[in-house]
């Protein structure tokens, strides 16, 4: 038995699911929570563990601060004891800031930043040549030597490139006593009420002093002097000038350009932040990117006509000023408003785009009468734009945006830094340049550094490459080598993020904490598993406890100790049914150690579909990484698109496919990577997308207003003679409209707590009691259960209640196929995982009329799921093909890779090493490749 001090104890733990279980957990071991999808897992390691170590960490704030965060509820247990503060790594990408990117979250950007003011050179962005300073004695120094014998001015440069006619400033410098100015290069007499052409950009300088050089000690004290005040006037800038000739030398206490004089303030690290005006582009705040109308999202078909709604903004023809100044356009370019934007004139298109002003008098043919009118129009063009940018309200603004692409920022070519900022550079590199490379890039090119470095730039570099190099490593344990650092954190997947988190954590060295981890190996080739574990054992080994909810058979394999928790989901989950080490699990007839000891599996199929004869084939596609690729996609086939991460599967599929078909099908404007042509779209007849986004964002979503079920179970209650006599119609019971529902929490069950910057909290309604809605809908029985009794059964329930109305038995027994009989119908979307509502979308599209031509992209459905989940979900899958469709999934699951009919492997690598197609085929055909790393894992697959 485990010594308790070296343990975390968890009693009488009964969060949502769980049958108030008692669970030890050894302390500074690399420990794994498996099970079926919905056996309480997460229930056990989040809403458990990692609730209540958040709950006690905020309990220690002192009241004031609690005020504000607000106490959080205990979770539903009875003790936890030996709890360490915890830690969750979850995939959940927070960070939506556009700011925020791979360098920023684990700090290599800021260690870079420093390296750079400390140890960058600066060099002129005007002449490419070095940067120089000067200390003001070597200042007098050079004069001395380079004007020596010559009569010179040093003057102060007060306007460089600048408009205006500068009287008081002219005034100012008499009243400081000086006697002359150069202006535009030339010398002039200050005099009363002097001035400039205000409309012309000047250069001017005040001559501070006169003085022939020569070497004498009062001329020494003289330069001395007037090199100070000339840098007081002139901002630590001063230009000397010899007399007799345009030669002329800048000099500065800043980095400054000898040719051009231009200089840059000394450097800070935040010169080097996007995040501070003092670093930022100008043109896009910092942001690399600018948003810009797109004349073919204002005008997607150019056969309608204006009053058909063929400019997308307007939409259809409504009384509007803009319509009323369309006319107005019309009237004066002669042509129709039903006529088709094609056949618009060119200058009257100009106007009505871009804008225009114009006064204009028609004679009327019948009457005789001048009527006159008035063109004043900004453009469509600007509308959007001002809207976009100016617009308080966040509905506008996202409304202007959809007519809108964001491209790279023209200034800073996306690197989001000032033009100076770019000019420092260390090893002939630029901070741009080094963040735009690849990681493995980055890191060989910082191994060669050190021999570039002088020596005095060595010492100041030595201790911040150490920080760098050994971020840098981190992340390329966890098999991240293919992401810049520049790459924005927006679009990284919940695999990327949370490997990057895992990354970051590894650097901060801390001991002591519980970690708490969620699938780490989703969007992880099999090839770098290895090195991710290793990453978890090197967190262990440094005094860490890591808690994994995992389904990766190595994973499990490498474990301290393992938690098997089900027997099944749902109600039928919920309890510990083994924990031990990997081999004491293997003994036990759980499901999970049935799959691991090869008692259970999923069957190599013994034949290969060979599709219907047509094929989809996409050419040339180029996006991110992808190195001019073609691929040609089976018709009616399983097929997968495999490969390492970073490889450009997703490039691919998700950024270009889908969105190619989906503007076909759907009209949708989501722009496709670039790409040549498209063939083979015929053949199909609609794209599916089913991901693992919630079905519904609110807690008035769930299974059964998903699949449209509740529609049918409205109806049905409507059709109750009760219902009929007091004339209730199926509205009445739903709860979304007002009628039936429950006033006070006007049909949701749950009154929504906002807490400050944590979570929404949900408390059940005081009203209905969570019911949903009021007595007298509730009084309505079918069977002797009310509306709200029929949302609280699970499916498995459902499809038994439910046996006699074929409608309503189909589209539930559907959901139950799908493994999800577990879940209540009136089950808040909200609460469920991601895996569970990617089934529930396949259920719904099972249970509709196929057409038997549809594309379906699934993007690594077996997230989240066990082994016996996958079984179940390719069994649906399978089913889908049988009718007629086609399925594409981008997978790395090796139970479903061997499934496919046909598979396309992208690599060889990640990043820019990758991008290409590796090989093709039949998974027989696929093993015999031996330059893929899928091969190498499948063919060990396929021999069992
Ligand atoms: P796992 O992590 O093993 O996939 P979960 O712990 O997420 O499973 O879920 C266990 C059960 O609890 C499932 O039936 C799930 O639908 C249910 N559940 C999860 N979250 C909530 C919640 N917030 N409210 C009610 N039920 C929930
Ligand atoms: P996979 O899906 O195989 O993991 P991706 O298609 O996501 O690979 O990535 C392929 C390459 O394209 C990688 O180098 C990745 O960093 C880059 N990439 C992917 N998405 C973006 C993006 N939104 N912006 C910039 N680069 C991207
Ligand atoms: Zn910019
Ligand atoms: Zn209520």
């Amino acid at each position: 038995m485990i010594k308790s001090d070296d343990t975390i104890e968890v009693l009488g733990a009964r969060v949502h699911n769980l049958k108030n279980i008692d669970v030890i957990i050894p302390r500074e071991k690399l420990v794994v929570i498996t099970g079926l999808s919905g056996s309480g897992k997460s229930s056990l390691a989040f809403d458990t563990i990692y609730a209540e170590g958040q709950r006690r960490y905020i309990e220690t704030f002192a009241s004031y601060a609690r005020q504000f965060l607000g106490g959080l509820e205990r979770p539903d247990v009875d003790k936890i004891e030996g709890l360490s503060p915890v830690i969750a790594i979850e995939q959940k990408t927070t960070n939506k800031s556009p700011r925020s990117t791979v360098g920023t979250i684990t700090e290599i950007y800021d260690f870079l930043r420093l390296l750079f003011a400390r140890a960058g050179e600066a060099y002129s962005y005007n002449t490419g040549e070095k940067m120089v300073s000067y200390s003001d004695e070597q200042i007098q120094e050079l004069i001395m030597k380079d004007f020596e014998g010559k009569r010179i001015n040093i003057l102060a440069p007060v306007v460089r490139a600048r408009k205006g006619h500068y009287r008081e400033l002219f005034e100012q410098i008499a009243k400081q006593g000086f006697l002359k100015v150069r202006i535009d290069g030339e010398i002039k007499d200050i005099e009363p009420g002097m001035r400039v052409d205000r409309y012309k950009t000047h250069d001017i300088e005040i001559v501070i002093d006169r003085i022939a050089v020569d070497q004498e000690e009062l001329t020494l004290q003289r330069i001395a002097q007037s090199v100070k005040v000339a840098m007081n006037y002139g901002d630590d800038i001063i230009m000397v000038l010899a007399q007799d000739s345009d030669n002329y030398r800048y000099f500065s206490r800043h980095l400054m350009c000898p040719t051009t004089g231009i200089s840059y303030p000394k450097p800070e690290p935040n010169n080097f932040s996007f995040n501070s005006p003092k670093g930022a582009c100008d043109c896009c705040n910092g942001l690399g990117t600018i948003n810009q109308v797109n004349l073919k999202k204002i005008i997607p078909d150019n056969k309608l006509s204006i009053k058909a709604g063929g400019i997308a903004p307007l939409g259809d023809e409504k009384k509007s000023w803009i319509f009323k100044q369309m006319e107005v356009i019309a009237e004066r370019y002669k042509f129709s408003l039903n006529d088709p934007i094609s056949k618009i004139p060119e200058e009257a298109m100009e106007i009505i785009l871009n804008g225009g002003n114009e006064s204009f008098s028609v004679v009327s043919k019948v009457a005789g009468i001048t009527k006159n009118y008035k063109i004043d129009f900004e453009g469509i063009v600007n509308f959007i734009k001002n809207q976009f940018e100016e617009s308080e309200s966040a509905s506008i603004k996202r409304w202007a945006k959809e007519f809108m692409d964001e491209i790279t920022c023209p200034e800073c070519g996306g690197s989001r830094l000032k033009k100076e900022a770019l000019y420092f550079k260390i090893g002939e590199k630029n901070i741009g340049e080094l963040i735009q490379m690849d990681i493995e890039t980055l890191i060989n090119w910082f191994k060669e550094l050190p021999e570039q470095l002088s020596s005095k730039q060595s010492s100041i570099a030595n201790e911040i490459l150490k920080e760098i190099n050994t971020r840098l490593s981190f992340l390329s344990d966890v098999g991240l080598t293919y992401l810049s650092l520049n790459r924005s954190s927006r679009t990284l997947s919940g695999g990327e993020a949370q490997r990057i988190r895992l990354a970051t954590q590894i650097g901060s060295q801390l001991v002591g904490v519980l970690y708490i981890l969620d699938e780490p190996s989703i969007g992880l080739h099999q090839r770098d598993n290895e090195r991710l574990i290793k990453s978890l054992e090197s967190l262990r080994d440094i005094g860490n406890s890591v808690l994994v909810v995992e389904h990766d058979k190595d994973m499990i394999e490498r474990a301290d100790y393992v938690i098997d928790i089900g027997p099944k989901a749902g109600k039928n989950g919920g309890k510990i049914i083994s924990t031990g080490t990997p081999a004491e699990l293997l003994k036990e007839d759980t499901l999970t150690a049935q799959y691991l000891n090869g008692k259970m599996k999923i069957e190599v199929p013994k034949h290969r579909r060979e599709g219907n004869g047509n094929f989809l084939k996409l050419v040339g596609a180029t996006g991110n990484n992808l190195k001019n690729v073609s691929i040609e996609i089976p018709l009616g086939t399983l097929t997968c698109v495999t490969g390492v991460s970073g490889s450009g599967k997703s490039t691919l599929v998700n950024g270009t496919l889908y969105p190619i078909l989906n503007t076909h099908f759907f009209n949708a404007v989501a722009k496709p990577q670039p790409y040549k042509s498209i063939e083979g779209i015929e053949h199909i007849d609609k794209v599916i997308c089913i991901d693992q986004s919630p079905i519904g964002r609110t807690p008035r979503s769930n299974p059964a207003t998903y699949t449209d079920v509740f529609s049918d179970i409205r109806s049905l209650f409507a059709q109750t003679p009760e219902a009929a006599i007091r004339g209730y119609k199926p509205g009445r019971f739903s709860f979304n409209v007002k009628g039936g529902r429950c006033d006070t929490c006007e049909g949701s069950g749950v009154r929504t707590i906002e807490m400050g910057f944590l979570p929404d909290v949900y408390v059940e309604c005081e009203t209905c009691q969570g019911k949903r809605f009021n007595r007298e809908t509730l009084e309505i029985r079918y069977k002797g259960k009310s509306i709200s009794d029929i949302l609280n059964m699970t499916i498995q329930e459902a499809v038994k209640f439910f046996e006699n109305i074929p409608k309503i038995y189909r589209k539930i027994k559907t959901i139950d196929d799908v493994g999800l009989g577990y879940l209540t119908l009136g089950q808040q979307s909200t609460t469920l995982s991601g895996g569970e509502a990617q089934r529930i979308k396949l259920a719904s599209e099972l249970s509709k009329k196929d057409t038997g031509n549809t594309f379906y992209i699934l993007d690594e459905p077996t997230t989240g799921l066990h082994f016996e989940d996958i079984r179940v979900l390719m069994d649906v899958i399978t089913k889908l093909v049988e009718k007629g469709n086609t399925i594409l999934i981008i997978e790395h699951n090796l139970d479903v890779i061997k499934l496919a009919d046909y598979i396309i492997d992208v690599g060889y690598e990640g990043g820019s090493k990758g991008g290409k197609i590796v090989a093709c085929g039949t998974p027989e055909e696929i093993v015999k490749n031996k330059k893929s790393y899928t091969a190498q894992f499948l063919k060990a697959e396929l021999k069992n």
